[in-house]
């Protein structure tokens, strides 16, 4: 399991992390959702060791992440990330974006492109192995993104707004993308959004953040139904 436990972060004199701790079972889909400033972005970077965090600790499974003495690279991890902006390398295609995470993997030529053209294929891709990012449209660039996190197989999964970009028909469309090839290929998920039909469409759970503080986590339903403080009422209510 992921477990996350009281993490803090400030910059300068502002604490964008107050002492957040959560787990997230194997295989499970979180959801962190919260208003703009309230930290989602900085927790992400922490889990994915793009951000070093003040105090607390990380772990997955049996290996520590980070905590007060060390601090593990981001691609020793074993995570992949899909970003807002899809941050794919612009000189190369997408089968070459999509290969390019398997580079500390000692595999066959032949055996790295078979996973690529796979990948491509499974996010509706394989007939774009060649272009480029200027060739693809948004929702074509964050498939490759998601080729791209998905094809080293990685334990776990984090998606930094990947359709906050998108026109809502796409997003949609998408967001059953993601679901389904998430959930098919066994990873734990952490998801951050700002967008409540969003959350409470893929989530598993859902963690509520204000302020830099996680003030609830529990199932869609327990979240939306039994709101624990005002502020998620109101926050939440914005879905129905
Ligand atoms: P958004 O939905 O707008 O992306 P967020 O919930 O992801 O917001 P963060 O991006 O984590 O929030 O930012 C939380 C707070 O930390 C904000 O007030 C932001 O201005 C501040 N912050 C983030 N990164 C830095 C930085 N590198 N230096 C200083 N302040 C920062």
């Amino acid at each position: 399991q992921l477990a996350v436990e009281r993490l803090s972060k400030s910059f300068g004199p502002t604490r964008v992390l107050d002492e957040v701790s959560f787990s997230v079972a194997p295989g499970r889909f979180l959801v962190l959702l919260g208003p703009s400033g309230s930290g989602k972005t900085t927790l992400l970077r922490c889990l994915a060791g793009i951000e070093r965090s003040d105090g607390g600790t990380v772990s997955f499974g049996t290996r520590v992440l980070a905590d007060g003495r060390s601090h593990l690279a981001p691609d020793r991890r074993d995570l992949a990330m899909v970003f807002q902006d899809y941050a794919l390398w612009p000189h190369m295609t997408a089968a070459g974006n999509t290969s390019y995470a398997l580079r500390r993997r000692r595999l066959s030529r032949a055996e790295s492109d078979r996973r690529v053209q796979e990948v491509l294929a499974r996010v509706g891709l394989a007939d774009h192995a060649d272009r480029y990012p200027h060739q693809l449209s948004g929702g074509q660039q964050q498939r490759v993104a998601l080729a791209r996190a998905l094809v080293a197989e990685p334990g776990l999964l984090l998606f930094d707004e990947p359709l906050s970009n998108l026109d809502a028909d796409l997003r949609e469309r998408l967001r059953v993308q993601i679901s389904t090839l998430t959930r098919d290929s066994g990873a734990t998920a952490v998801y951050i959004t700002h967008d409540q039909s969003e959350a409470f469409a893929l989530a598993d759970e859902v963690g509520v953040l204000e302020n830099g503080r996680l003030v609830q986590l529990g199932t869609p339903e327990s979240v939306y139904h039994r709101p624990a403080t005002p502020f998620v009422a109101r926050f939440t209510g914005l879905a129905g």
